[in-house]
């Protein structure tokens, strides 16, 4: 007990060090208060007063995204949400959150919590913050570097989650459908749609072969990687029903109608891209399971928007400059900012430049990657140009090689300096700057770099 309070008094001080830190620093607030209450006081997270209602999101793509828009809903509903949103998802980070829902007294402030954790954390923060409703977006392959293979993070997964907690799934996983098969589950899923495709396009495929019969997996819709609805017709594995299922959706009016367990309701879609409508879906029954009624549920929607940070576009001289974030290691990371770059209309012309830069310390030579990302979408007649620039340049050179992408196409280069003359810039043309996470000013830098010489080029 005196642990516990030494812990939390001396978390409340850190977050007031914090505090004063990022007034002074002007630095973002860290997991700090969670790491000092955890150091002294291990079981913290245990001990700690719990808001009554905890929903857990989690999941490999997705979980910040549908967290935020899950405490919205509950939000603009009457609810008062403790949420870690702008912390982090690790156990240091849900310490931190759940500190701030205390008093100094160990009182809790808040009756519901919505908390994103991180996959690989589960077992050190399930057992312990005993979520009422765990929200799961997708299992697909991450970075093999920490997260080895979808398969392995199920099994952490399961094996943290208690018996009673109820599960929303995603029914159009195979993977994390089959989450915890005793508990209580609602599922949810995106029904057919005339532009599915019947196979899967992407390299990478994790449900290919039937978990119980080995049999050849047979798709009736597929997304993305192994997302869609999948059935072995040897001996009739498949994911469950969804109980709450979007149907032919509505890009003009940007509706959607959703059957649910209480007949069919008409949703406002809050995106056009099916990775924000998954989470959408997901939010919707969750929230409708939770006890919110369809006209309010509705009625917040409208106002629900995702913000694509991580998509920019700047235009100059008829040349439209975007910058799109394809985070390196992970394989259907970049492979969806490589499809969205592809696939827009008109000539283009690519710079690509992935996990680079960082010290040898923290990065790592596995290249294996590049081989499960789908360069083969470069290769058509609108792509005009592909510049890829870093240490490994050669690296990526090499993958757009073997995906039978013009050798004349091509250029590699080591600075970020030597870019701009290997684009032609026309008008009417598009660049897309495909980079890591970690590049946003380097980015930044290109795009002005850009601009200048179109500027320079139309004063000429
Ligand atoms: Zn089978």
């Amino acid at each position: 007990m005196i642990r516990f309070y030494a812990a939390l008094w001396a978390g409340k001080c850190a977050k007031l060090g914090s505090v004063i830190l990022r007034k002074l620093l002007k630095k973002e607030g860290t997991n700090l208060p969670g790491q000092v209450a955890l150091k002294i006081c291990p079981d913290f997270i245990d001990r700690v007063k719990k808001p009554e209602t905890v929903i857990a999101v989690t999941g490999t793509n997705g979980k910040t995204t549908l967290t935020n828009i899950i405490a919205d809903l509950l939000t603009k509903n009457g609810y008062r949400i403790l949420s870690n949103r702008l912390g982090s998802n690790i156990n240091s980070g849900i310490a931190t959150a759940l500190l701030n829902g205390v008093s100094l007294f160990g009182r809790e402030k808040y009756k519901t919590a919505v908390l994103e954790v991180d996959e690989r954390s589960a077992f050190r923060v399930f057992p312990y913050i005993h979520p009422s409703y765990v929200v799961v977006t997708n299992l697909l392959r991450d970075s093999c570097r920490r997260n080895a293979h979808p398969h392995y993070i199920f099994n952490i997964i399961n094996n943290a989650l208690p018996d009673d907690v109820t599960l929303v799934l995603n029914a159009d996983d195979l993977i994390s459908s089959k989450l915890k098969e005793n508990n209580p589950h609602v599922y949810y899923g995106i029904g057919k749609q005339p532009w599915d495709h019947t196979e899967c396009r992407n390299l990478l495929n994790d449900m290919q072969i039937c978990p119980v019969c080995q049999g050849l997996i047979q798709y009736e819709y597929s997304r993305y990687n192994h997302i869609g609805r999948a059935k072995c017709p040897s001996c009739g594995f498949e994911a469950p029903k969804a109980d709450y299922l979007a149907g032919l959706m509505d890009y003009e009016k940007m509706t959607m109608p959703v059957a649910t367990p209480y007949g069919e309701e008409t949703y406002p879609m809050i995106s056009d891209s099916i990775f924000n409508l998954y989470n959408e879906m997901a939010a919707i029954a969750f929230c409708r399971a939770f006890g919110i009624e369809y006209q309010p549920l509705k009625k917040s929607l409208e106002t629900t928007h995702v913000i694509e940070s991580r998509y920019r576009k700047v235009t100059e001289d008829g040349v439209d400059i975007v910058t799109n974030m394809a985070k390196g290691q992970i394989a259907p990371a970049v492979t969806v900012a490589f499809e969205y770059a592809a696939s827009r209309p008109g000539e283009k012309e690519l710079v690509v430049m992935l996990d680079d830069f960082r010290d040898a310390a923290v990065t790592v030579e596995n290249t294996a990657y590049l081989y499960d990302v789908d360069f083969e979408f470069f290769n058509q007649p609108n792509v005009s140009r592909i510049v890829v620039q870093g240490d490994r340049s050669r690296d990526y050179l090499l993958r757009c090689l073997l995906a039978g992408i013009p050798e004349e196409k091509l250029r590699c280069v080591d600075q970020l300096s030597e870019i701009p003359d290997q684009l032609a810039l026309k008008k009417g043309t598009s660049v897309y700057i495909l980079h890591d996470s970690y590049q946003v000013t380097v980015k930044d830098e290109l795009v002005e770099a850009l601009r200048k010489k179109i500027r320079e080029r139309a004063k000429a």
